[in-house]
């Protein structure tokens, strides 16, 4: 018998499962890395060295700690409770991502990795490992799907300027899911000098569970600073869900106060009755993909479907395990948003708040409308503001019939 674990916080168990979530799904040949990766891991994540690096490179290089931000205009426009914003829109690169990157690649170069690999869909993950690849004069291959590559060539173009490659990748439909199983087949393939930074709380344990303490950042910050400057804790935190990292990063620190409403919003897209969303807990159901067991976006034969956001980063066709988990036990709740609600908080936020936000947290922005209206006025809700919108502002525009 494994051990189970009796408190949220201290999930996943020995074998990485969190319930009948995660777990390990790789290749014979696979495990040695991942076991090695793991055991690397394990002693990185209590070493003072290691942790006194992240702090520094996280204050000095990305621009720690991010501000808690109170949303006044918001918060009367809604006419509910107060609204807060963590802001990692003001981090290095413009959101969440540089957090897990910077901890992935201190922990490749603590195991003496001399080559760094990346999957990413958007461009987003990629421009933020190759950054701070350089910083560390690391080699960085990024892999992308070939109408990724298509759809985002100013992202394209940065990795290129930070001195990454970009593989093109044909297979499948030439987006995210296909870019990831590459970036697996390479690091199969080069198992001795090669580190595969993962963008997001999925893949073969122990990612999810790395991804996320390298994330919860977010919520340590956060959950001090409301402390200082609301004297308590928050109704609810409240988070837009792609893959899940800047959720679970924000969730993760929260988990055992019960007090706190856990909520996650995933890309509804055109609806989730249209079958074109992006929406893995409200619209999939469990199946296995990329090392770990978890909902995701599949067809009556388990094909998996594409997944449609106006958000290209929140166009995962799946959703971190411990997401899963948190979702079947109750523990967070998770809703949606559709693509023309994001467009309309894009705007409101923009005009109000003097903050462009992200597509994607402009998702989670229009659940907060509803949940403000709900709490009314003594409520308190913290939102993760977890991107900004200046690379959104040409889908905008032409999502408004604008030509720039
Ligand atoms: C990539 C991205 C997301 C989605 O990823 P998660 O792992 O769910 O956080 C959300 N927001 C922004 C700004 C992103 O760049």
């Amino acid at each position: 018998m494994t051990q189970r674990p009796n408190a949220f916080s201290q999930w996943p168990d020995a074998r990485g499962r969190f319930g009948e979530y995660g777990g390990r799904f790789v290749a014979e040949t696979l495990m040695p890395n991942v076991l090695r990766l793991e055991a690397a891991y394990e002693a990185a994540k209590t070493d003072p060295a290691f942790l006194k690096d992240f702090d520094d490179f996280a204050r000095d290089f990305i621009g720690r700690p991010s501000p808690l931000y109170f949303a006044e205009r918001l918060t009367e426009a809604f006419g509910g409770a107060r609204i807060w914003f963590k802001r990692d829109e003001l981090n290095h690169t413009g959101a969440h991502k540089i957090n897990n990157c910077l901890g992935q690649v201190l922990l490749a170069r603590r195991m003496g990795a001399s080559r760094i690999i990346a999957e990413t869909g958007a461009g987003q993950h990629g421009v933020a490992t190759a950054t701070v690849a350089a910083r560390f004069g690391l080699p960085c291959v990024v892999y992308m799907g070939a109408t990724d590559i298509e759809r985002q060539k100013p992202n394209v173009f940065r990795m290129k300027l930070l001195g990454a490659e970009v593989i093109p990748v044909t297979s499948g439909t030439g987006t995210l899911k296909d870019a990831m199983n590459e970036a697996l087949r390479d690091w199969v393939t080069n198992v001795k000098d090669t580190f595969y930074v993962i963008g997001t709380v999925a893949g073969p344990h122990p990612y999810p569970a790395m991804v996320r303490d390298f994330q919860s950042v977010i919520g340590r910050e956060a959950r001090a600073q409301m402390l200082e400057r609301e004297g308590r804790l928050p109704d609810a935190a409240v988070a837009c869900i792609g893959g899940g990292s800047n959720a679970m990063g924000l969730f993760h620190p929260f988990l055992e106060d019960e007090s706190v409403r856990l909520i996650g919003v995933e890309a509804a897209g055109e609806g989730v009755d249209t079958g074109r969303h992006a929406a893995s807990l409200n619209g999939g159901r469990p199946g296995i993909l990329h090392g770990n067991r978890t909902y995701l976006l599949q067809d009556d034969d388990g094909q998996i479907i594409d997944a449609h956001s106006i958000s290209a980063g929140l166009d995962y066709p799946g959703i971190g395990p411990e997401h899963a988990f948190l979702h079947d036990s109750g523990r967070a709740e998770y809703v949606s948003a559709t693509d023309a609600e994001a467009l309309e908080m894009f705007q409101l936020c923009s005009k109000l708040e003097g903050i462009i936000p992200a597509l994607e947290p402009a998702h989670a922005l229009a659940r907060v409308r509803d949940l403000a209206a709900e709490l009314g006025p003594d409520g308190l809700i913290l939102m993760n503001m977890c991107g900004r919108g200046d690379k959104d502002v040409f889908a905008v525009a032409e999502h408004l019939g604008e030509r720039l």
